[in-house]
């Protein structure tokens, strides 16, 4: 029923031949709105193999036409994102101001690799040896792929396919199977802007798909953005067929809140942080540390903050937060608050029970704030990826820094405070990939790079900006004589040492 999303293969929709489907949902009403058509091996080696020949193609378009393209693709998103938040929030759930803030956000990847005329610039050395010149460049590794997750479906493929297009590779796009339909539209608007057929592609699908796109020979490259598991997983499997693999996992990202912190500030920005878009980002704040004496007044302040949100479809102007994405994940939140509970914690602010009138059948749930929970208790310990937040209390700087370096994960983290002594300190000890001073959720401009340590990032490699480029390209050295016809240049049978 309702619309059917297909594979975008060599520049039109294909069905492909499995003959697999799966309903697409809405978030808001737990109604089918559409249905996806799941590829498998056949449709990855057939979109490979399209890709393959594209991009010997376009490894040799200049760059001033593929710069030329991208400034017409980022015309045609500004035009089109209406449809494209529509679709978002549709499918995800989330609001469509926040989905025109992800589109935003995958927009400035975009105008950064408009300028690949600077990012591909070589070094150039003259007379590195008597007559001798050295030159490096960067080339193309061939046919590329992206896996993807559902909580940013636009942004997050954003992160990618610029720049490995922009730098002369085709790239093969494996959305999340929960809200595919943006990957489509940009496929469509892609051609519109005159990329050539088979250089931007979407397959559908699930593991076997993702498995055929790690070990596919002609597949050069895999860049993977999801959960810790499944990045494991992708980082191992691609990496044993030879390939360059960035695998970015989950999160259980920690906002440090300082004595000497503004509270209510830092209780409007962590709330923020905590149930924006329903705590499913990556960069989501779902454990606040308190230190010292502020304890209870940074919980009061929270529970003011949860109390005022509006709950509802991500379509109605006044909803602060919509639903989660399925009912399982609905399920998730409310058994490991249960759970919580059952170990002793407070249960500061319930949303458990919430019901948006008129969608009883949406996966909501309503803002939850859980304190006096054991440091070793999995809903603090894992990735909850819900409106949850765990309010853990500490007695100083050194015990706080212990608590967030002890997480396995080290994706994001913040810390509020008025001292620049402490602030400076954080940034320096902490084990986490990127830092926020008084920012909840400090993600990286598109010209700076995307990572997480530890079990958030497996691979050496950070998305988007300089490292994005660095992750598509590979570098040639070259070395050059240009002897005149009557020159005698006496060889060596010893190592040259450049004189
Ligand atoms: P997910 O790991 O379930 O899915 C990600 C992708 O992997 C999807 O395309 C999915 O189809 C595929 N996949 C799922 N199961 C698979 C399997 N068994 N084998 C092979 N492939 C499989 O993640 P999700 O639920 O879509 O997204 C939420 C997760 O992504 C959270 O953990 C979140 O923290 C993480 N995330 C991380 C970042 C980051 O930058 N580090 C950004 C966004 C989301």
């Amino acid at each position: 029923m309702g619309y059917e999303i297909t594979h975008w293969i060599d520049g039109r929709p294909e069905a492909g031949s499995t003959g697999s489907t799966q309903p697409i949902m809405n978030p808001a009403t737990g109604g089918e709105v559409g249905t996806l058509h799941l590829g498998d091996e056949s449709t990855v080696d057939r979109a490979v193999q399209v890709a393959a020949a594209a991009q010997k193609e376009w490894a040799r378009v200049s760059l001033a036409k593929r710069t030329q393209i991208l400034y017409r693709l980022r015309q045609l998103m500004i035009e089109n994102t209406d449809e494209i938040a529509a679709a978002i929030t549709r499918e995800h759930g989330k609001t469509l101001a926040d989905a025109k803030g992800e589109i935003a956000r995958g927009l400035e990847t975009l105008e950064f690799a408009t300028s690949i005329t600077q990012d591909l610039k070589g070094g150039f050395s003259q007379n590195i040896s008597t007559g001798v010149d050295g030159h490096t460049l960067r080339q193309p590794l061939g046919v590329v792929a992206g896996i993807t997750p559902f909580n940013f479906p636009a942004m997050v493929p954003f992160w990618m396919h610029p720049i490995a297009i922009a730098t002369g590779n085709a790239f093969l796009l494996k959305p999340s199977e929960r809200d595919p339909s943006a990957s489509n539209i940009v496929a469509r608007l892609y051609q519109e802007a005159g990329l050539p057929d088979g250089v931007f592609q979407v397959v559908h699908g699930g593991k076997s798909v993702v498995d055929a796109l790690c070990e596919h020979d002609a597949v050069a490259a895999v860049s993977f953005v999801g959960s810790t598991p499944i990045a494991k997983h992708v980082h191992a499997t691609a990496s044993a067929a030879g390939k360059r693999v960035q695998a970015l996992g989950g999160a259980n990202n920690h906002a440090v809140v300082m004595p000497d912190a503004n509270i209510e500030f830092a209780a409007g920005q962590i709330a923020a942080g905590a149930f924006g878009s329903a705590g499913e980002r990556c960069m989501a704040v779902p454990v606040a540390v308190t230190v010292g004496d502020v304890h209870e007044e940074f919980l009061a302040a929270i529970k003011a903050e949860a109390e005022k949100l509006v709950v509802g479809p991500g379509e109605d102007d006044g909803t602060d937060m919509p639903p989660v994405i399925t009912p399982e994940a609905r399920e998730r939140v409310i058994r490991m608050t249960d759970e919580a509970e059952q170990a002793g914690a407070t249960i500061v602010v319930d949303g458990r029970d919430l019901v948006v009138p008129g969608h009883e059948n949406g996966n909501f749930v309503g803002p939850i704030v859980i304190t006096d929970l054991d440091r070793t208790h999995p809903t603090y310990t894992d990735e909850v990826f819900g409106p949850v937040l765990v309010v853990m209390h500490v007695n100083n700087f050194d015990e706080a820094l212990d608590l967030v370096n002890s997480s396995p994960f080290g994706n994001g983290t913040a810390i509020f405070t008025d001292s620049g002594h402490y602030a400076r300190r954080y940034q320096d000890e902490v084990t986490v990939g990127m830092i926020g001073v008084n920012v909840p959720i400090p993600t990286p401009v598109g010209y700076y790079s995307f990572g997480g340590w530890k079990d958030s990032l497996f691979g050496e490699h950070h998305a988007h900006g300089p490292e994005g480029v660095s992750f598509y390209t590979r570098q040639k050295a070259v070395t050059t004589r240009w002897p005149s016809q009557n020159e005698t240049v006496e060889s060596s049978m010893s190592f040259p040492t450049h004189d």
